[in-house]
């Protein structure tokens, strides 16, 4: 049986005009239409930006993390500055090759612009920075629009020193209930607590603190709460966490690194607004 013919229908293809711009026009009920690759080419940024499409790695937002995905990995995490000692703890880790995780607020200790430069040095080396809420607020008791408040005052913050939005966000005293995680997940965010806890805010001694962790053994990985603003931790407890990390062979990264999500920290930031002061 002979193949049958096949009639090309090439009806009013896409056409460029002399000034670059796409034009077409119909006069059949049948068009086909022939889509320059380089057009293509052009929308894709705008495909792979659009959130409908846009699939982001690692945990979903909602998500309750609570330990890493890599057993041989361990998440050092400080929550509660950006507070006076966290050049020195900074320095330390970079020494020691480890990255952390900062989980910082507006208005705890101090207003988070009075420590912008340290906590642009903190970001600038490499280590994670997350949002711990604006005024450490208790979300548990809050209702969504308060949430939504404290997370997008920290966020314009972020927004004016840092330029970007961080996807990931530890509830002050690790208060799930209520409307956190409901209003979190509609945020974006992806929630952390720990597994953990060194107990340094409870004067727990920091060899007190780090017999927590080594009781805890190695098979898993941890994640483990400490405070930068207690000022042991610093000066005693991260030396011990990070020469323990060191002679188990665990890598210190940061969360969103031992949750298998490297590159996704962060997000686009709204534009800044300018603010300077808390
Ligand atoms: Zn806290």
């Amino acid at each position: 049986m002979a193949p049958r013919a096949i009639t090309p229908k090439i009806l009013n293809p896409l056409q460029l005009n002399r000034a670059g711009n796409t034009t077409w026009s119909t006069s059949s009920s049948e068009v086909t239409m022939h889509v320059p690759l380089y057009f293509l080419a052009a929308l894709l940024p705008a495909i792979q930006a659009s959130p409908l499409l846009q699939s982001r790695a690692g945990p979903a937002p909602g998500t309750v993390i609570t330990k890493c995905t890599n057993a041989n990995q361990i998440a050092l995490t400080f929550d509660d500055g950006p507070y006076n000692y966290e050049a020195s703890l900074v320095q330390k880790l970079n020494a020691a090759g480890a990255k952390a995780t900062f989980f910082v607020t507006g208005t705890l200790y101090n207003c988070i612009y009075s420590q912008r430069t340290q906590l642009k040095a903190t970001y600038a080396a490499g280590h994670q920075i997350a949002s711990h809420t604006w005024t450490h607020a208790n979300l548990a008791n809050l209702g969504a629009s308060q949430i939504t408040t404290e997370m997008q005052k920290l966020e314009a913050a972020f927004s004016n020193i840092l330029g970007v939005k961080p996807t990931y966000m530890r509830p002050p005293n690790g208060a799930t209930g209520g409307q956190v995680v409901n209003t979190l997940k509609s945020m974006g965010y992806r929630i952390v607590t720990w597994d953990v806890d060194s107990g340094d805010w409870n004067n727990q001694s920091p060899q007190s603190s780090l017999s927590t962790l080594t009781n805890a053994g190695t098979g898993s990985g941890h994640i483990i709460l400490m405070h930068e603003t207690v000022a042991s931790t610093p000066s005693q407890l991260a030396d011990m966490v990070i020469n323990y990390a060191k002679s188990k062979n665990l890598k210190m990264v940061t969360v969103a690194e031992c949750v298998g999500d490297s590159g996704g920290a962060y997000t686009t930031a709204s534009a800044p607004n300018g603010a300077t002061s808390c």
